[in-house]
């Protein structure tokens, strides 16, 4: 098993959601990936303070990733300072596991902010890319993926690093916005994230006031 692949999907989970977790499931089927490894981002630096403090984004994503035996949660952001950068995730990833096929899951709206992400173009050495459709993204594959570009899986489990695949998979309309915005308006978010972290929202009175 220690050489077998891995799924990474960082996000800041504030909550975590089944658009989250579905296609990432589907992603991790279409390349044929055994583990999916979620990262929560401790300090995450692109957008604004989530409103849920870390260690409750994190506690989140530990209940929904008891849903299913293949998905672990990886707080390894939180061990170290500053803005839990990507690439300073993948390179401590890389040190561990240095054989292991590493492979970086992001949403199409991420994909096409990557090249602001820091030091992007190193990213690719270190873990293969793949994305997965969002709704109201437009499957548009920018340059820089181009070059890196395979529609064969087996790519991914050959090499460490260092392709891009598009994970076909079944779209998937929940953001977290959405559902803070529910729960602002105190409306019902069932079906829009596992039960457990439904209780845990509703125990920790979480997004009423934001
Ligand atoms: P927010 O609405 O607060 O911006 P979010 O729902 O986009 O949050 P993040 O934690 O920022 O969630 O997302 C982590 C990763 O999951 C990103 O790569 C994002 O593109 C992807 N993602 C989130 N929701 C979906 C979805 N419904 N379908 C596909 N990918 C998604």
């Amino acid at each position: 098993m220690s050489d077998a692949p891995v799924l990474i999907l960082g996000g800041t989970f504030d909550p975590i959601h089944f658009g989250h977790l579905r296609p990432a499931l589907e992603a991790m089927a279409a390349i044929d990936y055994p583990q999916l490894r979620l990262v929560p981002a401790a300090r995450p630096p692109h957008r604004e303070t989530p409103l849920a403090s870390a260690e409750q984004r994190l506690a989140m994503a530990r209940l929904a990733a008891e849903s299913d035996q293949r998905i672990e949660v990886d707080d390894r952001e939180f061990h170290r300072p500053g803005p839990s950068w990507t690439i300073d995730t993948l390179q401590s990833f890389r040190e561990e596991w240095p054989q292991r096929p590493l492979a970086l899951l992001i949403g199409e709206d991420s994909l096409h902010q990557f090249n602001t992400w820091k030091r992007w173009r190193d990213i690719p050495q270190l873990a293969h890319i793949v994305a997965m459709h969002r709704p109201g993204k437009d499957r548009e594959i920018p340059e820089w993926a181009k070059a890196r570009a395979t529609s064969d899986r087996e790519e991914l489990k050959k090499q460490l690093a260092g392709r891009f695949f598009f994970a076909e998979v079944s779209p998937n309309p929940v953001s977290a916005t959405t559902l803070r915005a529910r729960l602002k308006n105190g409306e019902d978010i069932s079906g829009m994230t596992p039960d457990s972290v439904i209780k845990y929202i509703q125990q920790h009175k979480l997004y009423q006031n934001s």
